[in-house]
């Protein structure tokens, strides 16, 4: 069993956007990223924390706008509007989820396309149906699709079953997976909650992808021997025998699935880390095009 680890594939995206920064540098262009947190979720917390320690590490520009959880829906488009006439800005990247008074859907909407790196505006889902490539998917699924690239795994004519159907993640994997591009032309299946048979259908996959939210939800039984696993959940449980009483577990149960797979990635350690480094790259990318530097 091979074991994908996001770090070093996360790397090479670095080692990549490090490049790619060195050129705009060199013709007076500095990247830029906002990130907005709306509330105190300490989760979203960590994770915009995350996101901004890796643009100082990269040398880009970086702002971080926090507001309070009672902020209204016209106070979030006043930010969001502000943030899409700054030229300083690139890249601009809404926390979610957000406060259940605010609608998401309007948030994303009043960003701008050309600054929309995590790839969840119309235009942008609607340019990765398209296989347009001036568009940007989001992050995570283009980190999973990355990791199976990196690792030599074939997806061309490949059987994928996706279990998950979120535009976040299992929607958009979709679409990248059965597109033409490199790390695509995979026949892809998407389960969910109303999928029958679940075991049977993902037993048929080359390529499991599980985006479920709940955790070691697929086991040895809903897996070929000889297919590739790629765990994207993210789950707390408690475990009294962790120095904080809790750790962090997959959609998949690791240790059974690893006796039969081919290979797979473990939580924590896989695809979290490719989430940021996709987002880095994305707002490079979106430097690049304004620029009229892009490939
Ligand atoms: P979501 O809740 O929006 O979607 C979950 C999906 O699972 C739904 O489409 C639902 O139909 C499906 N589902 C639920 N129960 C099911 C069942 N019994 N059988 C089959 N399908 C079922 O979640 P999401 O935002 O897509 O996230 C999924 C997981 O991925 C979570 O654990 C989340 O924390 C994790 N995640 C990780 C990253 C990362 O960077 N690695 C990024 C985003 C999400």
């Amino acid at each position: 069993m091979k074991l994908i680890e996001g770090k070093p594939i996360a790397e090479i995206v670095y080692a990549e956007c490090l490049q790619s920064f060195e050129k705009l540098k060199a013709a007076g262009h500095l990247p830029g990223l906002a990130v907005v947190l709306v509330g105190e979720d300490p989760a979203s917390q960590a994770y915009v924390g995350s996101k901004e320690r890796k643009c100082q590490e990269l040398g880009m520009h970086s702002v971080k706008i926090e507001k309070p959880a009672d902020t209204t829906q016209e106070e979030l488009h006043a930010v969001i509007d502000e943030l899409n006439a700054d030229e300083a800005i690139h890249g601009i990247l809404v926390q979610l989820p957000l406060p259940d008074h605010l609608d998401e859907d309007q948030v994303i909407l009043r960003i701008d396309p050309a600054k929309d790196v995590d790839g969840l505006h119309p235009v942008n889902i609607g340019k990765l149906a398209m296989d347009d490539p001036t568009g940007f998917a989001p992050c995570t699924p283009s980190g999973c699709q990355r990791m199976l690239i990196e690792s030599g795994i074939e997806t061309s004519g490949k059987d994928v079953v996706i279990v998950g159907r979120s535009l976040l993640v299992g929607k958009s994997l979709a679409l990248l997976m059965m597109g033409k591009r490199k790390g695509g032309n995979a026949t892809v299946t998407v389960a969910h909650s109303r999928t029958k048979n679940l075991a049977e259908l993902t037993r048929r996959a080359d390529i499991l992808v599980a985006a479920i939210g709940i955790p070691h939800f697929i086991g040895k039984e809903h897996v070929k021997p000889g297919a590739v696993v790629i765990d994207v959940g993210i789950n707390r449980i408690d475990d009294p025998t962790a120095k904080k009483g809790s750790r962090l577990v997959g959609d998949v149960d690791f240790d059974a699935v690893a006796e039969t797979c081919e290979a797979i990635t473990p939580v924590p350690g896989g695809v979290g880390r490719m989430t940021i480094a996709m987002l880095m790259a994305n707002t490079i990318r979106a430097c690049e095009l304004r620029a009229g530097l892009a490939d």
